[in-house]
């Protein structure tokens, strides 16, 4: 069985520093906002050369917190992607705005930024770029927009710790960078946690209110917040791993050359990198107008594979519920109906993708 992510492999190839990790933690049982928590929000703000991060409780929360920290709520608009984890518009309907889905561009499936000025009213509040699958987004024209309509910028980097634009690492470049800790994505912990990061002072310090109840000092509120702290436990483990990020992500894009060479049908598309870009390949995701005939042979060879994402967000039910407005976003529809992801992992083997790429050359 060869599964998306073994998240077994990478345990054991760095068991001992975790246990000690996790241990360490309950003998100093300092478990909430503890010296791990703030060793790693420091650790990750320097990784990104920024003066704050602000741990929380999720990734879904890293967005959420920064939107409300923005003052965005009821009646504004907040232009994102059709063709991300529900996550990304979720936290926009929970404050009461209005998510508006722009088109993406087939070849990085991320939003194509010739389409967002056209969606731009008077009620725009933000934009949320995600860095799908690990590339980034076109982060120049998206912040020239920005400032032209002094609209904010908050990245959605759940799949995409460590890629770079222009030199830039993601996160960097908008208002701020929100990240998942989430077990499968690049940077991960063994459970739930996210981070914000921001050279904004004032912002960093409202998501650090809102993350604790609304509060800065013990029992004294000035705001209705959330109890949504990041764990003490998932920051020692995520400490550990940070240090071999890079390295992880090398062993990625490796993985990644090691697929586009062994895949030879001339029926599927392969990933690209735009120039300037570094991706970090959170997911290796094809192409195919036969997917679903692709994933039955790689399922019966025993190999995982999986559609990110079969329905794109503008014709998810809740939202057609709730919006009552039917858009046509055709490069998007057409990609949720060909794409399929391959299993990804540092630890994956140079024989284990010549494997599935055979499986694939034959079933196409
Ligand atoms: C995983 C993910 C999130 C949410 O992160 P959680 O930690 O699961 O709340 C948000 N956006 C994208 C693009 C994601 O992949």
């Amino acid at each position: 069985m060869i599964p998306m992510v073994d998240l077994k492999k990478q345990y054991h190839n760095l068991k001992n520093e975790i246990d000690a990790a996790i241990s360490d933690v309950l003998e100093q049982t300092r478990f909430i906002l503890g010296p791990n928590v703030s060793a790693l929000e420091e650790e990750i703000a320097a990784y990104h050369d920024l003066s704050h991060a602000v741990g929380v409780a999720n990734g879904t929360d890293a967005l959420l917190l920064a939107l409300r920290a923005f003052g965005i709520g009821a009646g504004d608009e907040v232009i994102t992607t059709p063709f991300t984890f529900i996550a990304t518009a979720e936290v926009i309907a929970l404050l009461g705005a209005t998510p508006v889905f722009v088109d993406i561009c087939p070849e990085t499936f991320n939003l194509d930024c010739s389409r967002i000025a056209e969606k731009i009213t008077t009620k725009t509040k933000a934009i949320i770029p995600v860095h799908l699958f690990g590339h980034p987004a076109e982060m120049a024209p998206i912040m020239e927009i920005a400032g032209k309509y002094n609209i904010k910028v908050i990245e959605d980097c759940a799949q995409a710790f460590g890629a770079k634009y222009n030199g830039r690492k993601v996160g960097t470049i908008g208002d701020v960078g929100c990240f998942s800790f989430f077990p499968s994505k690049n940077l991960a912990g063994y459970g739930d946690g996210g981070m914000v990061i921001t050279n904004n002072e004032e912002i960093a310090g409202q998501i650090k209110i809102l993350r604790n109840h609304g509060s800065a000092k013990r029992y004294y509120h000035q705001a209705i917040g959330y109890n949504s702290r990041l764990d003490e436990i998932q920051a020692a483990i995520i400490r550990v791993k940070l240090k071999k990020i890079d390295q992880f992500n090398e062993a990625r894009r490796k993985n990644a050359a090691f697929y586009c060479a062994a895949i030879k049908s001339k029926d599927i598309i392969l990933p690209t990198t735009v120039s300037d870009c570094e991706h970090v390949y959170h997911q290796f995701t094809i192409r195919a107008k036969n997917r679903d005939v692709l994933a039955g042979a790689l399922q019966k060879k025993d190999i995982a594979s999986a559609v990110y994402y079969p329905v794109p967000l503008h014709q998810q039910e809740v939202f057609l519920n709730l919006y009552n407005v039917s858009v046509k976003l055709p490069q998007c529809e057409k990609c949720a109906q060909e794409v399929l992801s391959l299993p990804m992992f540092p630890e994956l083997s140079r024989e284990e993708i010549i494997f599935i790429s055979d499986v694939i050359n034959h079933a196409s």
